[in-house]
């Protein structure tokens, strides 16, 4: 009790503390310096009273306040460095914007612009002209118009052409994706009716043409973004949908999740039908994503007939969800890269990143795991081995693209402690663990961001203390 009674007057007081910080942060504001440094004062007392603390200097009673004040004053959103391997990483802000997006964005959010001003006559313009004419040279679309997201375009298009009307859509197909966007849901609340179809493995074109009848607006197709169906199944495809939509004057919408325009199959990948080969299907209406396969900003796009999609952007709602200035702008610079495949792929970090080869990967990985040795103290164990990464959000399902990682092991952390303390690093790194061991998945980190997940891990170890044998050999 006595020592604690002496750690506890050791404690600086709170105004010598925030002078301290005052002093080092000259800027910062006066109620965030005071909070800081309350809180360092709190949290030794706690840590001291519950006999988590042997010793107190003034130095690291400062230091806790300049972290505590630090943290406040740093953005909360905040870039990191993704180490899992899945590249459409939902958590993680999806999507990479290539270089030729970011100007456009610069430019545009800094600058007046033509967003709604017609420049030939003077008047009053639409900001939907600035993509679509792209997007019908990309895809042979009729028309097109893009939304904030995916999910604006779905409610979008049903609450217009189906609202107090029957929606028929596959059992098989009434996914949900993360975020809780289920399609059962969005249908709800577009004021259509799901006719649910078919059972959950296997649906028919039969079932379908049961399911018509004189209140029937729609046959809608939902991509299976995030999960596949296997063994005994039947999905009735789109062109089908398409020969009985006509049939029976009906309009057929397919949702694609995460449309793209490059075949991955040519890569590797597993086959997914390219917007354009969907749209050639017949297909009325499409809607997807801006920021998965495509490797845009988020935004959701609506491509299809034309007087359809007219209707759609004539919706009132259409005003609730519409596209900002910085989307259009960063998405007519990645639209312009796809005018040349070879490009897209080069340039825009989505599909670089997804169609990256597992040898390329493997000698980042060696090259990093050449620089931890060198920086890393000896009890650190570093091995590249080969994984599989994840292309994620909701795309690709099935792929298992191959991949590097470097695997660290210490005995002084866990992987679990290694995890955390990498994900409280500044940038913060974020890695998976797999059998007890820490990974660093090559396929989604910028060569850029290799010197930073070296400092981390230094700076890491360095903290960690215990049985730290350096390498005296390099
Ligand atoms: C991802 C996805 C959506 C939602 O798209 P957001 O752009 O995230 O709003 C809708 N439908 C499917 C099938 C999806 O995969």
């Amino acid at each position: 009790m006595e020592d604690r009674a002496d750690l506890l007057r050791q404690i600086p007081a709170v105004h010598e503390l925030a002078e301290a910080l005052r002093q080092k942060f000259p800027k910062a504001p006066e109620r965030l310096i005071t909070a800081a440094a309350r809180n360092a004062t709190d949290t030794l007392r706690r840590e001291i009273l519950e006999g988590k603390r042997k010793e107190l200097s003034r130095e690291e009673a400062l230091s806790r306040a300049e972290s505590f004040l630090a943290e406040k004053l740093r953005p909360n959103l905040r870039r990191v460095i993704n180490a899992t391997g899945v590249v459409v990483h939902t958590n993680l802000g999806r999507s990479l914007l290539p270089q030729e997006a970011v100007e456009a964005v610069k430019e545009i959010a800094t600058r007046y612009s033509n967003l709604e001003f017609d420049l030939k006559t003077g008047k009053r313009g639409s900001r939907y002209v600035h993509v679509e004419e792209i997007l019908l040279e990309l895809t042979g679309a009729e028309a097109a118009l893009v939304v904030n997201n995916n999910a604006a375009a779905v409610l979008l298009t049903l609450n217009t052409l189906a609202a107090g009307k029957e929606v028929i859509v596959s059992r098989g197909e009434l996914v949900e994706i993360g975020g809780s966007f289920r399609i059962p849901d969005v249908m709800a609340r577009s004021g259509a009716i799901l006719r649910e179809v078919g059972a959950t493995n296997r649906t028919h074109l039969r079932d379908y043409e049961a399911a018509i009848n004189e209140n029937t607006a729609l046959l809608m197709k939902v991509h299976k973004s995030n999960y596949a169906i296997v063994g005994f199944t039947k999905e009735v495809s789109g062109k089908e949908l398409v020969e009985l939509g006509r049939r029976y004057g009906l309009t057929v919408v397919e949702d694609l999740g995460s449309g793209c325009f490059v075949d991955f199959s040519r890569y590797g990948l597993p086959k997914e039908p390219t917007v354009q080969e969907v749209l050639a299907t017949g297909v009325d209406v499409v809607t997807f994503s801006g920021d998965k396969l495509l490797g845009g900003p988020q935004a959701g796009l609506i491509l299809g007939r034309k007087e359809l999609v007219a209707a759609i952007r004539k919706n009132p709602l259409n005003r609730a969800v519409r596209i900002d200035k910085m989307t259009l702008a960063a998405l007519e610079a990645v639209l312009a890269l796809y005018r040349d495949e070879t490009e897209a792929i080069s340039k825009i970090p989505t599909l670089a990143m997804i169609t990256k080869k597992p040898e390329e990967i493997k000698k980042e990985a060696l090259r990093l795991k050449r620089r931890l040795k060198r920086a890393l103290p000896q009890d650190v164990t570093l091995q590249v081995v080969e994984t599989i990464s994840r292309v994620g959000g909701g795309a690709l399902p099935l792929a298992s693209p191959r991949s590097y990682a470097v695997a660290l092991k210490s005995t002084r952390l866990s992987a679990a402690a290694l995890e955390e303390a990498l994900r409280r690093a500044s940038p913060p790194v974020i890695a998976r663990i797999e059998e007890d061991t820490l990974l660093l998945d090559l396929r989604t980190v910028l060569p850029v961001e290799h010197p930073e997940i070296v400092a981390a891990l230094t700076k890491i170890f360095n903290e960690a203390g215990g049985d730290c044998s350096y390498p005296v050999d390099h």
